[in-house]
This record gives structure tokens, sequence and C-alpha cells, in this order.
């Protein structure tokens, strides 16, 4: 069972977060339909509702504190997942505009379905971010383009910052262990520039935010397709 409002209530205020209980309600619906939907469709290994608590949902709205969310952003979660940092950032922030993105079609169909449970508005982009960054409705559109998970720093940089306007920011969750410069080149030619990394821990584990800032227009040619992308690295 998802624990009580006010176990979580202590918890989001240790990372000085606060929750109501409109947000904690819709986490419950979330972490409910998260497990169940879990037996169909792979889309964790996390399965513990206090697990989830911690791994999924407070990791993911911490963005908003270490990256200086303002609430009124439109985003983009590349490689969202189970909607993840996006879906539980939208439920704490409930201005921010999501657009939800991954391959995986049963993934973005779960996606679909908790967003109608939660009465929450997000658009959803089943298909490859190499190929939607390239479409003139997508390329240079967003405020925020953020990844959890999905590729080391200068692959997801090549699919990432293509879809962030000049003066935006691509927002990078890793864990401690990646070294970011070897993603210097790719950002730099993509038109971005490394403008802060915050360490934090959570649950005794070592997390960070890298902020990277669109400062010119990404190149045409970028992103390459998959097989470039993967072959030759920037
Ligand atoms: N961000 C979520 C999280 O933190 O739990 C999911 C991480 S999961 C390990 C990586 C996800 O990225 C998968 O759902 C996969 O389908 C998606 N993905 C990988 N490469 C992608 C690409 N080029 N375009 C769109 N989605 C991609």
């Amino acid at each position: 069972m998802f624990p009580d409002f006010d176990f979580c209530s202590k918890e989001f205020s240790k990372y000085g977060l606060e929750l109501t209980e409109d947000a904690h309600k819709k986490l419950g619906i979330y972490c409910d339909f998260l497990i169940e939907y879990n037996n169909l469709v792979n889309l964790t290994a996390i399965t513990d509702p206090v697990d989830i608590l911690y791994k999924h949902f407070i990791d993911s709205i911490l963005m908003c504190n270490y990256a200086d969310l303002s609430g009124n952003e439109t985003l983009i979660d590349v490689g969202t997942g189970a909607g993840f940092p996006s879906v539980p950032l939208k439920i704490y922030l409930p201005e921010i505009k999501i657009t939800l993105l991954d391959s995986l079609n049963k993934r973005i169909e779960f996606l679909k379905k908790l967003c109608e449970k939660l009465e929450i508005e997000a658009e959803f982009i089943h298909g490859r971010a190499e190929d939607f960054s390239k479409t003139s409705e997508y390329r240079e559109k967003f405020d925020i383009s953020c990844a959890r998970a999905v590729a080391n720093l200068s692959t997801l940089s090549e699919l990432c910052i293509p879809f962030v306007k000049v003066g935006g920011r691509f927002i990078s969750m890793k864990g401690p262990s990646e070294d970011i410069t070897s993603a210097n080149n790719a950002v730099e030619i993509l038109g971005g520039n490394v403008s802060r990394e915050t360490k934090y821990v959570l649950e005794n584990k070592e997390r960070r935010i890298i902020e990277i800032k669109k400062i010119s227009q990404t190149p045409t040619k970028y992103p390459r397709n998959s097989a470039q992308i993967k072959k030759k690295p920037l």
C-alpha cells in the first residue's frame, strides 16, 4: 500500500518539498496503477510502494528544486518510460506543460490511461526522439527537454538539445559514475553549454542534475539517425 499522507509529507519536507493532499492522492493512484500495469507490460523493476515513493516520485520531483523550475515551462520528457520524471513533476507543479515521448508504444498506452485516471493534461508522442526533433512542429519548441536513465550524456545531448529553444535548457538526471566531461564536444556542437552540475543525496546515493543551456541553434544536420549516433558518438 502507498504510504499515508503524514508519512509522505514528512519525507517530502526533508527535501524542502511541500506535499498537498491532492498531490498525495494522485501519487497513490499512480503507484497502484504502475504496480498493476507492470504485470502486463514491463515498466519498472521497482515495485515496492515505499521504494516507488523515493526512487521514482521524490527523485523525479527533486528536479524542480535543483534545476529551479518556475512551474510554467513547456517540458518534453525524452524516453519517459513509465512517466519519469515528468508525470510526478506535473502532479507537483500542475501548471507545467508536459510532452511524453517514448519509442515503445506499450509505455505510451500506459501513460495515456494513467493521465486519464489522474485527470492531468499531457501530450503523448510514440516514436524516436531523433525522428521527432527534426519536424518543424517539435524542433526548438520547448523551454526544457529532460531525460532520466536513457543513454550517456553525449548521446542524450543529440536526442534532447534539438528540442530546446535557444535560451532554454536540457536537464539530465544522472547517477554518480558517468564522466560528463566526455560530452562537452557533443554539447558544444549541438548549440549547448554545460551551465551547472548539482549533486545531492537521495537514500544515501549520490544523484546529479546536469543543466545544459541552449545558447545557439542546433545545426540542421543533427540529430543524425540512430545507427549513426550509435556508431560515431559526437
Ligand atoms: N525515463 C524513465 C525512467 O527514468 O524510469 C525510463 C527509463 S528507460 C531505462 C529508457 C526509456 O527510453 C525506454 O522506455 C525506451 O523505450 C526509451 N528510449 C530509448 N531510446 C529512445 C529514443 N531514441 N527515442 C525515444 N525513446 C527512447
